[in-house]
């Protein structure tokens, strides 16, 4: 396994952590034994949230006589200062330990999401709070828009950003380097394009020869894509042709009809949050997370079957992708 220093945060971190979100579908029981090999191949980062149903305590009860074995970062979409305290002392009795080494804001988005959390009643100084009162190590972020990553990387009390990357999506890279500049960690999400990339081995080494990238954290539930993710990290040497071609190929395959959650077909004349259907679907076909999907789907509070096919959204999607075509799909899969 190979290391690298999560930016300002100093923590010399494994290239490769543990996604949480798919421990949601195995047992407490699976997770030890996932944290188990997890160990024994070097993995030492894992990142979870409050938002990932049981997979806080699923890892809390996996961690027994464990701990000190990894770095453990959690996040919430609270963004007012109480809301966030709430949630340190719940991912702190989840994860049954009396420190988390990152808490991080889960998805900011909007200007109003900046103003509200690093106001003076806002998540950020709660968890500044929660630092001085050793409960909370470092602080980050998570985004899915370029533009608020750079907002991100504007707040010097952000010490890491998690962003999506992978083969089909690599709008984050100039930032990424911005990022290193400032000592900022960065923290890959959805290495595998939120299973639409098959082959595990090369979206791994796709991330990892980016040096701006500190850690990739994949979803894991099974033994076998452990080993195979961290077999990954044990491979030396630049991208052979074989595999840039095979890079051309996935991308050749998905870019016509990959959603990068970029945000530009936003506003939707109806309200639709279009790439959050999208992602559900994802979470629904490909992860085996159909309970959690549909739940979060429920929620929505506009569902794919209210788009009236005005178009507008096509016309500023950057990657020209048939929305209303697949908002369709997306109805038909959720049946609503
Ligand atoms: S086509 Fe459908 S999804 Fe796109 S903006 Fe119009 S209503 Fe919204
Ligand atoms: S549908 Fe197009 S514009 Fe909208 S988030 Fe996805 S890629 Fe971006």
């Amino acid at each position: 396994m190979k290391y690298r220093t999560l930016g300002k945060t100093g923590l010399n971190v494994s290239v490769v952590g543990l996604g949480g979100i798919p421990v949601q579908r195995i047992t407490p029981e699976k997770t030890r034994e996932l944290l188990e090999r997890l160990v024994q191949l070097g993995v030492n980062f894992i990142d979870t949230a409050r938002g990932y149903t049981v997979s806080e305590e699923y890892l809390g009860a996996a961690l027994e006589g464990m701990r000190d074995k990894f770095y453990l970062a959690t996040k919430s979409m609270s963004r007012d200062y109480e809301h966030m305290a709430a949630d340190v002392e719940t991912s702190l009795s989840n994860l049954r330990t009396d420190h988390i080494d990152l808490y991080q804001l889960h998805n900011i988005k909007t200007q109003a999401d900046f103003e509200l959390a690093f106001s003076d009643k806002g998540a950020v100084a709660a968890l500044q709070d929660a630092v001085k009162a050793g409960k909370v190590r470092h602080i980050g972020a998570t985004a899915h828009s370029v533009d608020a990553l750079a907002e991100l990387l504007r707040h010097p009390e952000i010490e890491t950003v998690m962003f999506p990357y992978n083969i089909v999506e690599n709008q984050g890279e100039a930032l990424f380097a911005q990022a290193k500049l400032q000592n900022v960690g960065v923290i890959v999400m959805k290495p595998m394009a939120g299973g639409s990339i098959e082959d595990g081995t090369l979206a791994m080494r796709y991330i990892l020869r980016n040096e701006n990238c500190t850690v990739a954290i994949p979803g894991m539930a099974e033994l076998a894509e452990a080993e195979e993710n961290a077999a990954a990290a044990g491979i030396e040497g630049p991208l052979t042709e074989d595999e840039l071609a095979r890079i051309e190929t996935i991308r050749e395959q998905l870019s016509g009809n990959f959603c990068r959650r970029c945000g530009y077909c936003a506003p939707c004349t109806v309200g639709i949050d279009i790439p959050s259907c999208f992602l559900m679907e994802g979470y629904l076909k490909r992860y085996d997370l159909a309970d959690w999907a549909r739940t979060r789907y429920a929620a929505m509070s506009a569902k794919a079957s209210a788009c009236i096919g005005c178009g507008k959204c096509e016309m500023r999607c950057p990657y020209e992708l048939p929305i209303r075509e697949k908002l369709r799909e997306v109805a038909a899969a959720f049946g609503e």
